[in-house]
């Protein structure tokens, strides 16, 4: 069983962030910890731990875990531990913001069971940074990844985005080898999207801000693929790279469609054919939380259409791929003659101009 923890705190909204957070001065460490822990005791005797009995990784992910008391994330540890067993050599990852990380937070984090850590980068440009409107600087960096190393935790990983308005003259190929030089264990690379109801989305509705355009969204992504394989790194995933033996297991086990459980508001939790996912805003989770209420928002059975959908997108993501015989061989001869995928024995995986059109090779697949 893998668990994610979703800590939906953050210092205010990133330009472009749409994901379910809570904007707060102060954040209510305690009460988070109280009903999250509340929720873990209550999916002890679900069904879905039928295909696993113990805990194999450990996310916590956000919003920012890293504005949580330290002291909370060891109760949490502490807590999960009290009702199942947790693998040892467990991978337990949390998401920090560079200007987080001082050497009392990692040293705690440390101890609570924390060993290893996905730092929010995004840019080294400190323009960039002011406009997609991040707290931290360029230059709290290098000393935060020097920071985590001293206190012990080896594994880390540092997150960038590409595909920003051209407008914005960002220097793509430069930032990467910023990433390089601080010697990461593994890079995760999101292209931006313009999501609605984000001050992006709003600028882009002004005409304030032109979106990247495609040639020059695929330009980066395929100048990036290049860098990682030329500093050895194993481009993994769409989005992920990691040195040999650095994969992250976490969310390796997602593209698995190993079974899963979600802690705190939003999270979403997927056994066997069940997806289902809690409410959304932190103050309606604690409500029901407090109340005494399921907080569960949701929950679908996947039909058998939707189950091979979900195996077919998440192999094609990954560079494990597909077993050759998913697909017909007329679609595997012309994906490869295009230069999207090349075959193994047995199976297909997609190249990175494959990943480029990921979705709809994906959608093609299952039509
Ligand atoms: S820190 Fe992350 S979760 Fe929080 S607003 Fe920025 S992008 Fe969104």
């Amino acid at each position: 069983m893998h668990l994610y923890i979703h800590v939906p705190f953050c210092a205010r909204r990133c330009s472009y962030c749409d994901f379910a957070i809570a904007v707060r001065r102060d954040v209510p460490s305690r009460r988070f910890v109280s009903a999250v822990l509340k929720e873990w005791r209550q999916w002890q005797g679900h069904p879905a731990w039928e295909e696993s009995k113990d805990v194999g990784t450990v996310y916590f992910g956000g919003g920012t875990p890293s504005r949580l008391d330290p002291g909370g994330i060891a109760e949490l540890l502490a807590g999960i531990g009290r009702e199942r067993q947790v693998a040892a050599g467990a991978e337990v990852t949390l998401e920090a913001n560079p200007d987080d990380v001082t050497p009392a937070a990692v040293a705690a984090w440390r101890v609570a069971g924390v060993n290893r850590i996905s730092l929010g980068v995004q840019s080294f440009d400190p323009s960039v940074l002011r406009w997609m409107h991040r707290t931290h600087s360029a230059d709290q960096v290098a000393p935060a990844v020097e920071t985590i190393r001293a206190a012990g935790i080896e594994d880390v990983s540092l997150d960038l985005i590409f595909g920003l308005p051209a407008s914005l003259g960002r220097d793509w190929e430069r930032d990467l080898a910023q990433a390089f030089a601080l010697a990461p264990d593994h890079l995760s690379l999101y292209g931006l999207t313009v999501e609605e109801h984000t001050p992006l989305g709003r600028w882009a509705e002004r005409g304030e801000v032109t979106p990247v355009d495609e040639e020059r969204y695929a330009e980066e992504f395929l100048a990036a693929d290049r860098a990682l394989a030329l500093h050895g790194f194993e481009h993994y995933e769409v989005s992920s790279a990691a040195r040999p033996g650095r994969r992250a297991r976490h969310n390796s086990a997602y593209w698995r469609r190993a079974p899963f459980i979600g802690l705190g508001p939003s999270a979403h939790s997927g056994f066997g054919r069940t997806r289902r996912w809690n409410l959304r805003d932190w103050s309606a989770y604690e409500r029901a939380s407090a109340e005494g209420r399921s907080v569960v928002g949701g929950s679908e059975e996947l039909a058998a259409d939707a189950v091979e959908l979900e195996e077919v997108y998440l192999g094609l993501r990954t560079s494990d791929g597909l077993a050759l015989e998913r697909l017909p061989p007329d679609m595997v001869a012309g994906w490869t003659a295009a230069g999207w995928a090349r075959t193994t024995p047995g199976r297909i995986r997609l190249t990175a101009e494959g990943w480029l059109r990921l979705d709809a090779l994906a959608a093609s697949a299952t039509a």
